[in-house]
């Protein structure tokens, strides 16, 4: 059997940005999410950032499953129902609406869909779910969540819930990952499970139990999972649940 195709979300700059291409719509992303894709035995593509349900459609029917990767720049508040309380950047239309289209997609096609920080804030996002806009602003906390040091570093401690996909990959409450974000999830849409939280009450990850994998994680894996067998452990699960959803539609 041929090697499961993973669909791996880039960020755009549409042209309107002084770096990463500058005037020139420009697409970048982060080599550590295909090389961890590549890595735990799946064939990452980066897609394009198509517009419409159509071409959403037909972009997952070629997939094993989909990477939402994280982005430095923030979803528009309007697009969970808020004003924007607070100064930050925003990401392109064109990236939003690709990862709000195929998360909503993936959802109800239940394929094997990983989120990664802001990944994880589309999903939720996508189905209906809010986000915290800016931590330091919003929640009280003593915990450093967008650290200045590098994300190969552990910034603070998970609590991990039993009988989640993730406690059987850490196999224990607690682990150490690394933080880089200033905003989370808030509500989540009502399928959705919270499955790690810190000790100030920021969802560190959530799942679906409908689902039969739908993981989002709001550290950065990708930066660890050469050297943390659990970090790995989350790739490697993500790539098995896209193999037997490659057999099932084989079949
Ligand atoms: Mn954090």
């Amino acid at each position: 059997m041929r090697k499961p195709i993973i669909g791996v979300t880039p960020d755009f700059n549409p042209g309107t940005r002084m770096d990463m291409g500058g005037k020139e719509p420009t697409y970048f992303l982060r080599a550590r999410y295909l090389q961890a894709i590549q890595e735990t035995g799946g064939v990452p593509i980066v897609l394009p950032l198509v517009r419409g349900e159509g071409h959403h459609r037909l972009l997952l029917k070629q997939l094993d499953g989909l990477l939402v990767t994280g982005s430095g720049w923030d979803l528009d508040p309007n697009l969970y129902g808020e004003r924007k309380q607070f100064p930050f950047q925003q990401m392109s239309e064109e990236r939003a609406q690709l990862e709000l289209g195929l998360s909503r997609l993936a959802f109800s096609l239940k394929v094997p869909t990983f989120g990664i920080c802001g990944g994880m804030q589309s999903m939720n996002v996508a189905l209906g779910g809010t986000l915290i806009q800016d931590i330091p602003s919003q929640i009280q906390t003593r915990l450093q969540h967008s650290p200045k040091k590098s994300a190969t570093k552990m910034a603070h401690v998970i609590r991990i819930e039993a009988k989640s996909w993730l406690s059987r990959i850490a196999k224990k409450k607690t682990i150490p990952v690394n933080s880089s974000h200033h905003q989370s999830v808030k509500a989540i849409p009502p399928l959705f499970r919270i499955t790690a939280t810190t000790s100030d009450g920021v969802v560190e990850a959530f799942e679906a139990d409908s689902h039969p994998f739908w993981l989002g994680v709001q550290w950065h894996p990708e930066f660890l999972y050469r050297k943390h067998s659990i970090q790995k452990g989350l790739f490697s699960a993500f790539i098995r649940a896209a193999r037997r959803y490659r057999s099932q539609m084989e079949n």
